[in-house]
């Protein structure tokens, strides 16, 4: 039986690959950046259950890692992609890590010793934290491999590092390889899934809420890493200038999102991971006063509704029907007012808060439109993978033997983005079933 390619290393292709795997079927998962584990691993906890997102991802890239049957090409990109269903032959660029996985222990001697270690804004926090130019993207990152970054390495840029590389000398496994290249290599798969998620609107374009100007004003992914007892605070809130927690918070939903000027559709997710970072601030500071600004709440799943009464009813965050103007800063003490329309009289009010939020809009990747013309699939008009009919075959691009998972096809939660991962798994283990037969029944 022949391979299957897995395009994105989130929550969505990890599940499709270890389903495929599972079924005895070999595997190349390729995902761009240094680890596998998507947004789900920068992710605090999860709606609606409440569970620690990395304790559920952490063991599923593990078994990626340990799969006998899964081969992972991380720091990697898929350039082409020849031939037909059941009979493919995909192009990968590996980008050099320069550390030979193969030796690497992920020991971290090399980060601790880095000339520029703390100076480089780390990726996975948003610059919340900072790394070395050799570093592991985070904790729990699989592979446990570190990763050069060839664009800030003094070597890699200027050819020397002080009298001596530090890293080198400090690698007693002989794992750093600064010769290591660039490589492209050719896989004969019979099948293809594409699940590379999503990216985030940065809304330091949007004038009105003062994120960039204002250092209370985070977007909701830092959110989840300030919140969360790995991030960079160790899970505490803090407020500039006093570092202490904040005593009212707002968030404002739909930033960027259902917007004509930026991105007109519903990103789906958003009211409801508002209301649990609502109700974790809640379980962290019991005295914080929430509001959640939202345009509607839209709780679309089994428990959902539930989830959002709880939140009002018991932990007593404030949902204000309202999408504020202006976020405003008082340039001495910092805090912030949040205006908008009260929804009642009509009337221009405003809000004091110490801490805003912006959920900001889940866009389709920068990269979508290179990567659907390698594929040779089509976009929708929001940019999102196309399936050939979202009700009869939602997970069917418009080229057979090329399937789509997660939020790249629409956006999606993550039990949603899993289930359709394994729909997915299924209609491609069909595919090579019927070796060289055509993917659409
Ligand atoms: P992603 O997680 O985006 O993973 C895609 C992967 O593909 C990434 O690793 C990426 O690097 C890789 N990739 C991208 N392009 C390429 C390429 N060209 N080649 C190779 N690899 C590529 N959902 C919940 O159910 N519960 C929650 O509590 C929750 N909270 C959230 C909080 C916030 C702030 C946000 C923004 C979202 C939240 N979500 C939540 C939604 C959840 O993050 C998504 O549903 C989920 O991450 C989708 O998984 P995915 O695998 O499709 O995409
Ligand atoms: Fe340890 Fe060497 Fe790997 Fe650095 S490169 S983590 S020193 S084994
Ligand atoms: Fe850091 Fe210098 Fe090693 Fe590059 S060569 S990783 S800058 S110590």
């Amino acid at each position: 039986m022949k391979d299957v390619l897995v395009i994105g290393g989130g929550v969505a292709g990890i599940q499709a690959a270890l389903d495929l795997a599972e079924k005895g079927v070999k595997v190349h998962l390729v995902e761009r950046t240094p680890s596998i584990g998507g947004r789900m691993a920068q992710l605090d906890k999860t709606f609606p259950t409440m569970d620690c997102s990395i304790c559920i991802l952490a063991p599923k890239m593990a078994d990626c890692a340990d799969h006998p049957n899964i081969i992972m090409h991380t720091c990697s990109e898929v350039a082409g992609l020849q031939g037909e269903a059941g009979d493919f032959r995909a192009t990968v660029l590996k980008h050099a890590r320069h550390v030979d996985a193969s030796k690497c222990t992920g020991c971290g001697k090399c980060a601790e010793v880095c000339r520029l270690k703390g100076r480089i804004p780390n990726e996975f926090d948003f610059g919340l934290r900072k790394r070395g130019a050799i570093y592991l993207p985070f904790l729990q990152a699989v592979p446990r491999v570190m990763n050069i970054d060839s664009k800030k390495c003094i070597f890699l840029t200027k050819g020397k590092c002080g009298e001596k590389q530090l890293c080198k000398e400090a690698c007693e496994r002989g794992a750093i390889d600064f010769d290591q290249k660039d490589e492209t290599v050719t896989l004969d798969v019979g099948a293809v899934i594409v699940a590379t998620g999503f990216d985030l609107f940065d809304p330091s374009g949007m004038f009105e809420y003062g994120y960039g100007r204002f250092q209370n004003v985070r977007t909701a992914m830092e959110y989840e890493r300030l919140i969360c007892a790995s991030g960079p605070t160790g899970g505490h809130l803090e407020v500039e200038p006093t570092k202490e927690h904040p005593g009212s918070m707002a968030f404002i939903q739909c930033v960027g999102a259902r917007d004509l000027r930026l991105s007109p559709f519903c990103c789906s997710v958003c009211c409801m991971y508002a209301t649990k970072e609502a109700v974790l601030v809640k379980e962290h500071y019991p005295d914080t006063d929430c509001t959640i600004f939202n345009v509607d709440m839209r709780a679309l799943g089994k428990g959902f509704e539930e989830f959002v009464e709880r939140a009002r009813d018991e932990y007593g965050v404030r949902f204000l029907r309202a999408r504020p103007g202006q976020v405003t800063e008082d340039p001495a003490t910092k805090r912030l007012t949040v205006w908008y329309e009260d929804p009642a009289s009509g009337k221009v009010t405003s809000m004091e808060a110490d801490m805003v939020v912006l959920a900001t809009a889940l866009v389709p990747g920068a990269g979508v439109a290179q990567l659907a013309k390698a594929l040779g699939i089509e976009l929708d008009e929001s940019a999102f993978f196309k399936v050939r009919d979202p009700l009869m075959s939602p997970v069917e691009s418009t080229r057979p033997g090329v399937f789509i998972a997660g939020y790249c096809e629409t956006p999606k939660d993550i039990p949603e983005s899993v289930a359709q991962a394994s729909g997915a798994a299924a209609r491609a283990f069909e595919v090579l079933k019927r070796k060289g037969g055509a993917a659409h029944a």
